[in-house]
């Protein structure tokens, strides 16, 4: 690979291709999935992934903020349609109703403004209204409503009620199923009310990746997948509740992505002296170590420091000494015929072996979201097969 970059990530569309048609056949007939792009589309390059996903059937992008709209919007090739969960800001109001982006509203501010902006434009905003039904985060209380309600049938020329939503506080995980349940419960209430309103909202959705795998009657209209789709289960509670429920053994996901360099440098050390800064390893018998051009810079954790794995020549080998910013030594001792130029795997499959996000985050306890994440935007990505 000729590339500037000391390491790059293959993105597989035959993986994404495989994912989506088994979500497609798992999701309820006539549920809509969006697909979640957020957070730089998880890590896997938001310009890379939105035309492939296009190109399976996709055609709903769900992002955070009003940044993350523009890139898929600009990086749309079928005109999808982009709704924007969290923030955008009032001055961003007139690029988005212009533009068709729909957004979630969650409190009076952002309602009115919508109002006002649509008015003056002439122009329709695609609104998705969401409701607090106990996350304790963003949407509209209870005692909120009659005022939001009013004011959308009031305005139904200017304000169209795209959507009413909500968002689980955890559904991946059995221990708060009492809190979700709950959750459930004011959600059916609030559809009652809209219902007595005279509205009727054009889809209702509620459900994340594992909501849609855990609480199927909650996929409603629209599903907002993120991690499941690039081929992770939510966490492990989900994969097994999976596997037992359908009597299988198999993981049915594959992953797209993989992160990859190469071998910089081999050098030999002597038993009894230290490996890098300080003396956070020691060698105990004389080792080869290779060097390899990713560190903390490129999104390789600092707690992988003596415990990350990585594989070289088909081989596990140990991360030993700690991550710097911008490299890692590895034992390649045990390695045959290591050379500069070889290739690292720093995620992903070499030969019979994989080291996957999950196991390379439980050493570092980050969660696959919080490491495909912080992968840096600017490495390359790379479509693969
Ligand atoms: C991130 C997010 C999702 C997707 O969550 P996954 O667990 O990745 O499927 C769905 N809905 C909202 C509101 C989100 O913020």
């Amino acid at each position: 690979m000729k590339s500037l970059h000391t390491s790059h990530i293959e993105i597989s569309k035959s993986a994404l291709e495989h994912n989506l048609q088994f979500l497609k056949n798992y999701i309820g007939n006539g549920v809509q999935i969006s697909s979640v792009v957020k957070g730089n589309a998880y890590g896997h390059g938001l310009e890379v992934f939105v035309p492939l996903a296009e190109n399976c059937g996709i055609n709903h992008f769900s992002v955070f903020s009003a940044d993350e709209a523009l890139r898929v919007h600009n990086a749309s090739t079928k005109n999808s349609t982009v709704m924007i969960m969290g923030l955008i800001n009032n001055e961003q109001l007139e690029w988005a109703i212009e533009n068709n982006i729909e957004f979630y509203v969650f409190e009076p501010d952002r309602l009115e403004k919508a109002l006002e902006t649509a008015k003056r434009l002439g122009k329709t905003a695609k609104i998705h209204i969401e409701v607090e039904t106990g996350m304790n985060r963003t949407g509209f209380a209870m005692d909120q409503l009659p005022v939001v309600l009013k004011l959308l049938k009031n305005n139904s020329d200017y304000l169209f009620f795209k959507g009413l939503c909500t968002h689980f506080a955890g559904a991946e995980s059995i221990a708060n199923y009492y809190r979700i349940h709950k959750q459930q419960q004011v959600f059916q209430k609030v559809l009652k009310k809209v219902a007595a309103a005279g509205l009727t909202p054009e889809q209702k959705h509620t459900a994340c990746s594992a909501a849609a795998l855990r609480y199927p009657k909650f996929q409603m209209d629209m599903v907002r997948l993120g991690i499941i789709q690039y081929g992770f289960f939510p966490n492990k509670e989900i994969l097994i509740e999976y596997l037992t429920k359908k009597k299988v053994t198999q993981n049915p996901l594959k992953r797209l992505i993989s992160w990859k360099s190469h071998v910089m440098d081999v050098k030999k050390v002597k038993t009894g002296e230290f490996v890098g800064y300080g003396t956070s390893y020691l060698a105990n018998s004389d080792l080869k170590i290779a060097i390899i051009p990713v560190g903390y810079a490129h999104g390789f954790s600092r707690n992988l420091s003596n415990q990350g794995i990585v594989l070289i020549n088909g081989q596990r080998v140990s991360v030993v000494g700690t991550v710097n910013m911008n490299m890692i030594t590895v034992d390649v001792t045990q390695v045959n015929s290591v050379e500069k130029g070889d290739e690292v795997v720093l995620i992903g499959k070499q030969g019979d072996l994989e080291i996957s996000v999950s196991s390379f985050s439980e050493f570092s306890e980050q969660v696959n979201y919080e490491l495909l994440t912080r992968l840096p935007e600017n490495l390359p990505r790379l479509i693969v097969d």
